[in-house]
């Protein structure tokens, strides 16, 4: 059995073969630092949870599907029965990991299922999820959305405890603290456990015959549940990061699961309890601007509609007389489109995102990490040529590739480019969940917006306001958001004080 591809556990066959070797996680393939040619920030973690299908697998399979774009390094199923619990997991893509031989391996009518960006922990296949621990409560399995930010405190407790952890990852601790929890029950060691830990998770666990999904105190990352009406027994729960996934399941969007709520689900139904309470509400407003697809609520609002309004709100903030609205796709695409309309201005695609560019393009030498951007993006001379652009994107990291995009279209004919970002500049790193480089290679935290402008050589540049920001993503749940990245007010207290200390200036 090849250990460091694939692991499947508890009378599951080795079926290490039916991986494409080229998906071991190599170095190269997986990243353990922020990835500078990669100019946007790196999506965080999908997780999907079946209770009550009779081929849970392929539903947790199908509901993968749906999340990839919140992860692409490796995905993982874990399923049970009542009796047994297996799980497999790979580096990978979800469909390149779970083909139809590997599905098979998977039985039962509960499923969990993780993709993964790592975040925490290094990306070797030992991290990635579901992680299966076998605990003084029972096997279980449990996969994580979100970055925990007291772990080295709460590790170095459990260590000191007797607990030898067998990956790197934060979510292990949570199992962890529920193996070493002295309340009676498995549910109560889950509250127990969920409370001890500060910061950003959405999270699925199973054991052999129960479900459990919960969400942190504050609500950083979504999590959803629905439900597939069953004429003939018992309906389907479903919970995903995302509502996108219950569209492919055809799944009906019950509700959200709130924060610092733990819900169980069990073959006598859905029972809840609130483990946390008291705390505000800070929901990640990056969701909004860039991670999430449009096609999702998430806390309570449409992506698209909240997007749809970002470039809105942009047009009335920062006007500028142009020719052409062009988006950096594809996550510009739904902001640019809000703003043309707004403005009057014809919008085109005067951008070619090449979908090919596979998250695992190596660069094995340093003249092919210089095609950078041109890799990835195209530009269509004709619509360009001789106009006035108004270029669209949701964020400016390093703003070494968005100088790229510019010279782009500058050589394209534009006749003049101006840069409009849907959000305000990002000044500081986020802790919960979303890889984003210190603070001292954040530009926004070094120059001012006219030095930025210099340094991309845009002819203008605009951000959108906070205030607009926050008005945008403002639904009829009235959410409130975390903003740290763009105001560096953090809502938990645990944070790296190294990397929200004013960073040397680096430009
Ligand atoms: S710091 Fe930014 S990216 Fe991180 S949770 Fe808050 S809003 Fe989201």
């Amino acid at each position: 059995m090849t250990r460091c591809l694939y692991q499947g556990v508890e009378g599951i066959a080795d079926a290490s073969s039916t991986i494409p070797a080229n998906k071991l996680g190599a170095p190269g393939l997986a990243s353990e630092t922020w990835d500078s040619t990669d100019p946007k920030l790196k999506e965080e973690c999908g997780v999907v949870a079946i209770h009550g299908h009779p081929n849970a697998a392929r539903e947790a399979y199908l509901g993968l599907y749906a999340l990839q774009h919140r992860g692409q390094e490796s995905a993982g199923i874990a399923t049970a029965d009542g009796h047994h619990l297996a799980n497999i997991k790979g580096m990978g893509l979800v469909s390149e990991i779970f083909t139809d031989d590997v599905l098979a391996k998977l039985p039962g009518f509960m499923a969990i299922g993780h993709t993964r960006y790592s975040t925490t922990g290094d990306s070797a296949l030992l991290n990635a999820q579901p992680i299966r621990v076998d605990s003084t409560k029972g096997l279980i399995a449990i996969a994580h959305n979100g970055n925990l930010v007291n772990l080295g405190n709460v590790r170095a407790r459990l260590e000191r405890a007797g607990a030898y952890f067998q990956t790197t990852s934060d979510s292990e601790i949570i199992v962890q603290l529920i193996a070493h929890s002295r309340a009676g029950s498995l549910v109560d060691a889950i509250a127990d456990s969920l409370s001890q830990v500060e910061g950003a998770f959405s999270i699925v666990m199973m054991t052999r015959d129960r479900i459990f999904a919960a969400r942190d105190p504050r609500g950083f990352r979504p999590l959803s549940m629905a439900r597939i009406k069953n004429h003939h027994g018992p309906d389907t729960i479903v919970f995903a990061s995302e509502t996108c996934a219950f569209d492919l399941l055809r799944a009906e969007y019950e509700r959200d699961v709130l924060p610092g709520e733990l819900v169980m689900v069990t073959e006598d139904g859905v029972t809840s309890r609130q483990y946390a309470t008291g705390f505000p509400q800070s929901s990640c407003i990056f969701e909004h601007v860039y991670f999430a697809r449009p096609d999702s609520r998430i806390f309570g609002r449409w992506v698209q509609e909240s997007r749809d309004q970002l470039g809105r709100q942009l047009a009335r903030e920062s006007g500028v007389a142009a020719d052409v609205v062009v988006p950096v796709p594809d996550s510009g695409v739904t902001a640019a489109l809000g703003y043309a309309e707004e403005a009057g201005i014809p919008f085109r695609m005067g951008l070619i995102r090449n979908h090919y560019v596979g998250r695992t393009f190596i660069e094995p030498e340093q003249r092919v990490r210089d095609f950078g951007v041109r890799l990835k993006l195209n530009p269509v001379h004709n619509l360009l040529d001789g106009k006035r652009v108004i270029l669209i994107d949701d964020s400016i990291i390093r703003g070494t590739t968005s100088r790229k995009i510019v010279r782009m279209v500058r050589g394209a004919g534009a006749k003049e480019v101006h840069l409009r970002i849907s959000c305000p500049p990002t000044i500081s790193p986020c802790f919960y969940g979303v890889d984003t480089p210190s603070k001292r290679d954040l530009i926004a935290a070094n120059k001012s917006i006219e030095e930025i402008r210099q340094f991309i050589e845009a002819d203008s540049l605009a951000y959108l306001s906070l205030e607009g920001l926050l008005e945008s993503c403002n639904g009829p749940e009235h959410t409130s958001y975390c903003t740290a990245c763009y105001t560096g007010n953090y809502p938990t207290q645990w944070v790296d004080v190294e990397d929200i200390l004013p960073a040397a200036a680096a430009f």
